[in-house]
């Protein structure tokens, strides 16, 4: 063997007696084939074996094989962001002529892709009020195909009733798809509640360190999830081997992290309670909140994430209150280790707030840190507020 040859195939490490409690990284864009019969038939390994690093390597299979079993699925997907899942669903849900329900309380980019990349090929969204409930049966026609829910919604994080919709839309022979990336499946299983589809923004709690982009879908049919594969292959999605990695390693930890901002979330809504600056609190555990009952019934516990109404103020005082923060940062998405804060105006394209007090909304999401340093935090911004007279 030559000199460039030699860099080109060094000796294969001898791996033998070697064990680690960590998986290997599989940094993939070709796979090898021992013959060219297998080469020939590598489209038949297309959902289960590995022909391409696109379409599935040991280190994305094994993140989706781990999703799969938390979520309650027979099969999961992982796709480049939550975005692209919600994306990916849609289109293997309904072509052009067909129609989609989706929550008003959905996540915006959803809404502006319903709007701005469905819409033009031929896929109409129609919103919904979140709280429909058995009341969705109206707006299903012979073109409905897929009927999103967010539960709890975005921003306003109303609790919808999942079975009761999915039993009422199955009735039609329609499809349920979730996104479920508030919850993860460790406080409520969409799967185990009706939805044919359950989807997560990885990026979120899941990955939870505010250091990668990535999303999922699981389902429970097989057929489904050909076709949601086959759409995603069509489309060219896949994710980098690292952020796979990454974001396996991130579930390990995923119910201790969970468990630590549900609860201090708690501790800040107590304290957020007491101060007159709050006209409400929009979090699912909060009684009178929209969907409570719903919540307590099918929900195991509270994310980390809610948000606070306080009354109106002039832009530069909240600007100077935002500015008067030190641990919680300005940003959106949230379920990381650092705690979060973005204001928000969630009446732009809704009509289904009626409920919602006229004030300034401000989105939390609270991280890791200690809870006491976080109230101390907290207390500057209202001490801000307060001044204003
Ligand atoms: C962040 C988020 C998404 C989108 O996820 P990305 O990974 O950022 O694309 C979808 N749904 C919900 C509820 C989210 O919070």
């Amino acid at each position: 063997m030559r000199n460039d040859t030699r860099h080109v195939h060094p000796p294969a490490p001898d791996a033998a007696e070697f064990e680690s409690l960590v998986p290997p990284v599989h940094h993939v864009s070709t796979v090898t084939f021992d013959s060219v019969a297998a080469f020939e038939r590598r489209h038949d390994r297309l959902y289960d074996g590995y022909s391409y690093g696109l379409y599935g390597t040991p280190t994305t299979r094994g993140l989706e094989d781990q999703i799969a079993a938390l979520e309650g699925a027979a099969r999961a997907l992982v796709t480049p962001s939550g975005q692209s899942a919600i994306v990916l669903a849609s289109l293997a849900c309904a072509a052009h002529g067909d129609r989609i329900l989706m929550p008003q309380s959905m996540y915006g980019p959803a809404r502006a892709a319903a709007d701005r990349l469905l819409q033009p090929l031929g896929i109409t969204t129609t919103l919904y009020d979140p709280m429909i409930g058995e009341g969705i049966a109206r707006l299903i026609d012979r073109r409905t195909r897929l009927v999103w829910v967010e539960s709890p919604g975005s921003a306003t994080f109303e609790v919808q009733d999942v079975p009761v919709i999915a039993a009422t839309v199955h009735a039609a022979g329609v499809l349920v798809a979730a996104d479920n990336t508030w919850a993860t499946p460790i406080l409520f299983s969409p799967l185990a509640h009706g939805a044919d589809i359950s989807v997560q923004s990885l990026s979120k709690y899941a990955s939870g360190h505010s250091d990668l982009i990535m999303g999922s879908a699981a389902v429970r049919d097989e057929a489904l999830f050909r076709r949601l594969k086959d759409v995603s292959r069509m489309l060219g999605l896949g994710v980098g081997a690292d952020d796979a990695f990454l974001c396996a390693r991130g579930l390990k930890t995923l119910p201790l992290r969970l468990r630590h901002s549900g609860r201090s979330a708690l501790d800040v809504v107590d304290w957020l309670l007491d101060r007159p600056e709050v006209l409400q609190i929009l979090h699912p555990a909060r009684p009178g909140h929209p969907g409570h009952q719903t919540w307590r019934r099918d929900f195991s516990g509270a994310a980390g994430v809610f948000s606070v109404v306080i009354r109106r103020v002039d832009a530069g005082v909240l600007d100077r209150a935002f500015q008067a923060l030190r641990l919680f940062k300005i940003g959106a998405s949230w379920g990381g280790a650092h705690s979060l804060v973005a204001p928000s105006d969630p009446r732009k394209g809704r009509t289904d707030l009626s409920w919602l007090p006229d004030g300034q909304l401000i989105r939390l999401s609270i991280g890791l840190e200690d809870v006491a340093d976080l109230l101390a935090d907290l207390d500057r911004f209202f001490a801000e507020i307060s001044t204003e007279t």
